[in-house]
């Protein structure tokens, strides 16, 4: 495995000081899989208060210290350096209530959650492998470390990590920990939502993300009972994978109301909340099915979301691939589509005496003639269609 400097670095500075150290859980999987890793955690034979001795004067971010992790900053970097650790016992299916450092690796590695997830890598050592996680990983396994239930049951996020892992990977879940999966799915409804909801977008975004809601829709009944039953894109229109465009489509059936309360229910950003519940909400009212309905929707809702609705269309098998960049074409012809883009402004139509209220309808009554192609946009047309609506006593006035 290829280790930077910077982590051979804290690898060996641990060394020198008597501590084993090695590069745990993600990267390691990674690595097998021949994927670049995203980040390397490092797990220490060293109490925390030793990993900060070791460091001293590099930049230390102390905010995981009680549960055993030092962040080191190394060339704008961070590192997260945990001692093992055991945690002690779960009462609430999602925290140990204590945890407690020990010097023994094969205890920091039991309590980790999947076989796959359980290797660690030094350069002197290699990869150390206690359950057996290369053979998994060769075989495109998930497996659960231990007992699969026990595991559940201490922490229930595993089971959607588990899911959002064959999700992304594409690895079947091995039948007991795949069961222990079922029978606990329950306890997620004591997991954080906003854990629940990291998970569920990786999952969503993944290249299998179809395959596992199809296979496991009992575990996503329990945090997502609006989707669990709905019929699942075409595999041919799987090339869309923003989990946003995913999600939405998900809900067509459910509806705009019923989104919005799922994704309160999730704590998701307000962004996400609104761009679904506008989008299936506007199926009902506007249409796309021509180049001025879209500019329509475009000015009544944005750019944005008539884009993503039109993804949303294409994953639900009501456009063609050819047929989704139409708000981008648009934008990119420079057709007007709001009041800001005439050639003309309030001010303007206030001069030619026109006042209060009427500045706003007029001004959206010459979009509107514009988007439908029977004025140009052009400041002298676009006057004197204002002034032929303007009674004559008026006009005299200007
Ligand atoms: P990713 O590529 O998404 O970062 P990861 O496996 O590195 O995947 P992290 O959340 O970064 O996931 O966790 C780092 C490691 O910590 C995991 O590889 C696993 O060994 C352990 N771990 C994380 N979450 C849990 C959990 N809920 N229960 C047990 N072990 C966990
Ligand atoms: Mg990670």
């Amino acid at each position: 495995m290829l280790l930077s400097n910077d982590v051979k670095y804290i690898i060996e500075e641990l060394n020198k000081h008597g501590f084993r150290a090695d590069v745990v859980g993600g990267p390691v999987r990674d690595f097998l899989l021949g994927k670049q890793p995203h980040d390397y955690d490092i797990t220490t034979s060293a109490r925390p208060e030793q990993v900060e001795e070791v460091f001293s004067g590099k930049r230390i971010i102390e905010t995981g210290i009680k549960h055993g992790t030092v962040t080191l900053v190394l060339n704008g970097e961070n590192y997260e350096i945990t001692t093992y650790r055991i945690d002690g016992e779960y009462l609430d299916s999602r925290h140990p209530e204590s945890v407690e450092f020990t010097t023994e690796l094969a205890e920091d590695l039991s309590r980790r959650d999947f076989t796959m997830n359980a290797l660690c890598y030094n350069p002197k050592q290699g990869i150390t492998d206690l359950h057996g996680g290369e053979a998994d990983i060769k075989s495109r396994i998930i497996r659960a470390v231990g007992d699969p239930e026990k595991r559940f049951t201490e922490d229930a996020l595993r089971i959607i990590r588990g899911l959002r892992f064959a999700a992304v990977l594409g690895f079947d879940i091995e039948e007991k920990t795949a069961e222990a999966m079922e029978k606990c799915a329950h306890l997620m409804e004591k997991v954080s939502a906003e854990r629940i909801f990291t998970e569920w977008k990786k999952l969503i975004s993944g290249d299998f993300a179809y395959d596992v809601i199809d296979k496991y829709r009992h575990i996503i009944r329990v945090f997502l009972p609006e989707v669990a039953d709905e019929p699942l894109p075409e595999k041919a229109r799987f090339d869309i994978s923003e989990p946003i465009v995913r999600m939405i489509a998900l809900f067509k059936g459910a509806g705009g109301e019923r989104y919005r309360g799922a994704m309160m229910r999730l704590k998701t950003d307000s962004g996400t909340r609104d761009a679904g519940f506008l989008i299936l909400t506007s199926m009902k009212n506007y249409d796309t099915s021509s180049p001025l309905a879209i500019k329509i929707l475009m000015s009544e809702l944005g750019a944005e979301i008539a884009s993503l609705r039109l993804k949303v269309e294409y994953l639900l098998g009501m456009r063609e691939h050819e047929e989704i960049f139409e708000v981008e074409k648009i934008i990119e012809r420079r057709e007007p589509y709001r009041v800001s883009d005439l050639d003309i402004n309030g001010s303007d139509l206030i001069s030619l005496g026109i006042k209060g209220p009427r500045v706003g309808q007029e001004m959206r009554a010459l979009l509107r003639l514009v988007m439908e192609g029977r004025l140009k946009n052009q400041r002298a047309a676009l006057i004197s269609s204002v002034k032929s609506r303007i009674p004559s006593d008026n006009a005299k006035i200007k």
